[in-house]
């Protein structure tokens, strides 16, 4: 057992430091401070922040200028505060997109204004037969399959959107609704490139082709895939001797797939995509201690801009989504812990101050970080994170991470005498947010979250809602906590939290199947990058390590994260699957017993 004496030294240590510190200013002034930077960060002419927008690069420049206005040094290896990255941003469309329809009766080419790329076509061209295979959905549980007996290798597939009942987000057909589900189902079935047109015995669905919209997972989708409008497809089941409504009617009706290869209908098409890269920045701001290690603390100021990825409003397309709350209201409280530490004086380690860019993307900042890091990770001791801290209710505050050090605990209960918030406690290091690749890493962690609410990633999410006082409450006891985390003596010991301690906190779409490695976001070459795996998991057992890249799950390929959401909704727990990732170069053979998804959801 570890001796209890140099903890109580250093809290009283932070009684005395924290009350010098409020006796030197009103009490209001921390109050107004992080309002007016909550009012500032959040603001209409910053448009919400999207990384890669200007907006996000306004944010970064006045961030910087704070932090140096409190005292930080300049922490970016360069000599600056910005560490700049660059990512994939969606696609932008060339100038040979084509698509003509041929056949029986005369040839003919669709004009551009009729038919686009989705966001996640790959680059490619396709010349083959066309075959109609329904809403392209092979739905085992749902007893459903539209490519039962159907050949559509080396084909190019026509397929209606929605499902055989509509449109509605919420029914059962919903995770086989997504394009992407339908994209990969065609590629994995062998299909050359797919179309897609809305039928039109889909109630309310209008004839329009989809937005060209970036897309979480930026990786294509492994084919060429098109968005048509219906004029397209009746084309083509016209040539045929048939009709695009009759088609449609014959599986509405009887909820069972009428696919046919439409003999002698031939397509032809070209996908002129390419990536579109954008950069953006983490901003950077250092204080040294005495010694040589460092606590880093992180909140991303980017936020989703003006829609509508990511957002929760059902027509965001425009509107500001402001981000107060997510995460000015951590930027502010960073900035505000930044003023105090300069206040306090050198510590025994550094503190790393670090607003992060394109989380809200998947973590793409922290994630370049924990690649780049300064200090090196070595010298970094533990990662505090703070992401929605501005809507404090009755003084409840989560608390994540406490499983992740066994040094968190008391250092929390001691932080908490004076704010005295009630604290939600979970083991876990994992989340989405900036703190999981740190922990993925192999970093005690610690993040901070005031809960959800119905303004989360919606315009609505604005600085009038915040608790500034709240916010306070939360700097004052992250501050204590991270005071402790600089001073104490022992370097604070890691622990990996077990599988079962570690929350479900991502929306599930209903697979109940759980394999336990943690996906890597920010990967952008073909497959699934695992930043970790969990301890215990089904993951582990079969030997998958952090690092490996997934490109094959049974007998699908395996591209992008979705590939692979979709391929884990077909499995049952209990299923033995053959993995193989890519490791040090070489393919890798894996066997996995598929788990159950452990713990609740929240
Ligand atoms: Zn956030
Ligand atoms: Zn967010």
């Amino acid at each position: 057992m570890r001796r209890t004496a140099p903890g109580a030294r250093l809290a009283l240590a932070i009684l005395v430091l924290s009350r010098s510190l409020a006796a030197e200013s009103p009490k209001s002034a921390p109050v107004d401070r992080v309002r007016a930077d909550v009012v500032r960060l959040s603001a209409a002419d910053w448009q919400g922040r999207r990384a890669g927008t200007e907006g996000a690069d306004r944010a970064a420049e006045w961030i910087a200028q704070q932090m140096k206005a409190a005292g930080l040094q300049p922490g970016a290896p360069d000599g600056t505060f910005f560490q700049a990255f660059s990512f994939i941003d969606g696609v932008v469309l060339g100038p040979g997109n084509a698509l003509a329809v041929s056949g029986p009766g005369p040839r003919r080419d669709i004009a551009v204004a009729d038919f686009r790329p989705l966001a996640f076509s790959a680059p490619g061209t396709a010349s083959a037969e066309v075959v109609f295979a329904g809403y392209g959905i092979s739905a085992k549980d749902l007893a459903y399959d539209d490519y039962e007996g159907l050949d559509v290798r080396d084909k190019v597939v026509l397929v209606l959107r929605y499902s055989p009942e509509g449109d509605v987000p919420q029914s059962r057909w919903a995770p086989f609704m997504a394009l992407r589900y339908k994209a990969q189902t065609a590629r994995d079935k062998g299909a050359r490139a797919i179309v897609v047109v809305t039928g039109p015995n889909t109630a309310h669905a209008r004839d329009e082709l989809v937005p060209l919209r970036a897309d979480a997972a930026l990786a294509d989708a492994g084919i060429p895939a098109f968005s048509a409008r219906r004029q397209v497809g009746e084309e083509m089941l016209r040539q045929a001797g048939d009709s695009l409504e009759a088609a449609q009617k014959r599986i509405d009706e009887g909820k069972k797939p009428a696919s046919k290869v439409l003999a002698g209908v031939r397509a032809e098409l070209v996908a002129d995509v390419a990536p579109k890269r954008s950069t953006t920045r983490n901003v950077i701001g250092l204080l040294p201690g005495r010694g040589s290690e460092a606590v880093l603390v992180g909140a991303h100021y980017d936020h989703l801009g003006l829609g509508p990825f990511g957002s929760l409003d059902p027509s965001p397309d425009g509107k500001v989504h402001h981000g107060a709350d997510d995460n000015a209201s951590g930027v502010a409280g960073l900035l505000e812990l930044a003023r105090r530490f300069a206040a306090a004086g050198p510590r025994e380690r550094s503190l790393v101050f670090v607003a992060f860019g394109a989380e809200e993307l998947g973590a793409l900042g922290s994630s370049h970080f924990v690649k780049n890091p300064v200090p090196g990770l070595d010298r970094i001791v533990a990662m505090a994170n703070l992401d929605m801290v501005g809507r404090l209710r009755e003084d409840a505050l989560d608390v994540h991470g406490v499983g992740t050090s066994p040094a968190w605990r008391a250092f929390v209960d001691e932080a908490n005498r004076g704010p005295g918030l009630k604290l939600r406690f979970h083991e876990g290091g994992y989340g989405p947010s900036d703190h999981a690749p740190f922990y993925a890493a192999g970093l005690p962690v610690f993040f901070v979250f005031t809960g959800a609410h119905e303004d989360y990633h919606r315009p609505t999410d604005t600085a009038d809602r915040v608790n500034a006082a709240g916010l306070v409450k939360v700097v004052d006891l992250a501050f204590g906590v991270l005071l402790a985390a600089a001073d104490v003596p022992q370097r604070l010991a890691f622990t990996r939290v077990p599988a079962d301690k570690e929350e479900q906190q991502t929306g599930s779409r209903g697979f109940r199947v759980w394999v336990g490695g943690i996906p890597d976001y920010s990967q952008q070459d073909p497959g699934v990058r695992f930043s970790g795996v969990s301890p215990g998991s089904p993951a582990e057992k079969a030997g998958l390590r952090g690092g490996d890249v997934l490109v094959k799950f049974g007998e699908k390929e395996i591209r992008n994260i979705y590939d692979y959401t979709y391929a884990l909704g077909e499995r049952k727990p209990g299923d033995l699957v053959t993995l193989v990732v890519k490791r040090e170069g070489k393919d890798v053979p894996l066997v996995v017993t598929l788990g159950s998804r452990p713990g609740g959801s929240r």
